[in-house]
């Protein structure tokens, strides 16, 4: 199955796809994590892309796309992958939809994960992820068992740039002008399934299995 994951920052878009991705077996496929891997690793995509995450903006699309179909183009995704972060804009998704016709293949099903704004801000602003091992903890509903410290590898937790107070609102008005409107592209094609994120990680990942094939739920 290809699958496309939705939703403002904070619903938890990363934890659901981690989530189908190995109940699956299909690749998880993060464009945050990409960009920051490689801002990480000071590499020229990562310098260019450093600049507009840490200021909550979109990378410009020509950049995204070609990032897309490089990793498309790899022999893993056949079995089937779970876009996380990508398409954020309507240009996006019209030249998702175009790489694939080129494979002869198309999504299979979009979800939009719907979740209250005073969340979201409550869930970034207490998102810590662990450098080594990139699990991420929430302060309030998901502490580790040591301070600042990943309960499983032990690494260090880190606060996103983007997680900050200050950058919080623009990543919201972003989303809002820019990848909100996916939603009424996907309705129009058939592919939307708005799912509801505001309850715990089990239970929102209970309803998105209820609409694969691939999880007997
Ligand atoms: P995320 O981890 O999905 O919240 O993405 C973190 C940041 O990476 C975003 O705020 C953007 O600056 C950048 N980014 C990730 N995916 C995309 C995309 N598809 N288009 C443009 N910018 C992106």
């Amino acid at each position: 199955m290809r699958i496309v994951l939705l939703g403002p920052p904070g619903s938890g878009k990363g934890t659901q796809a981690q989530a189908i991705a190995k109940y699956c077996g299909f690749l998880h496929i993060s464009t945050g994590d990409m960009l920051r891997e490689a801002a990480d690793q000071e590499t020229e995509l990562g310098r260019q892309a450093k600049g507009y995450m840490e200021a909550g903006e979109l990378v410009p699309d020509e950049t995204m796309i070609s990032i897309i179909e490089n990793r498309l183009s790899g022999e893993n995704c056949r079995g089937g992958f779970v876009l996380d972060g990508f398409p954020r804009t309507v240009n996006q998704a019209r030249e998702l939809e175009d790489l694939l016709k080129k494979k002869e293949r198309e999504l299979d099903i979009v979800f939009s994960l719907e979740v209250e704004s005073e969340r979201i801000v409550e869930r970034l602003s207490n998102r810590r992820l662990c450098r080594n091992c990139n699990r991420d903890y929430n302060l309030l509903s998901n502490p580790p068992e040591k301070e600042s410290r990943c309960t499983w590898c032990g690494g260090v937790l880190y606060q996103r740039e983007d997680d900050r107070a200050e950058t919080i609102t623009n990543r919201m008005q972003v989303y809002e002008a820019e990848t909100a409107p996916l939603k009424a592209f996907y309705a129009g094609v058939g592919l939307l399934q708005e799912i509801d994120g505001n309850g715990d990680v089990e239970k929102v990942f209970r309803d998105i299995a209820s609409h694969l094939n691939c999880i007997g739920a």
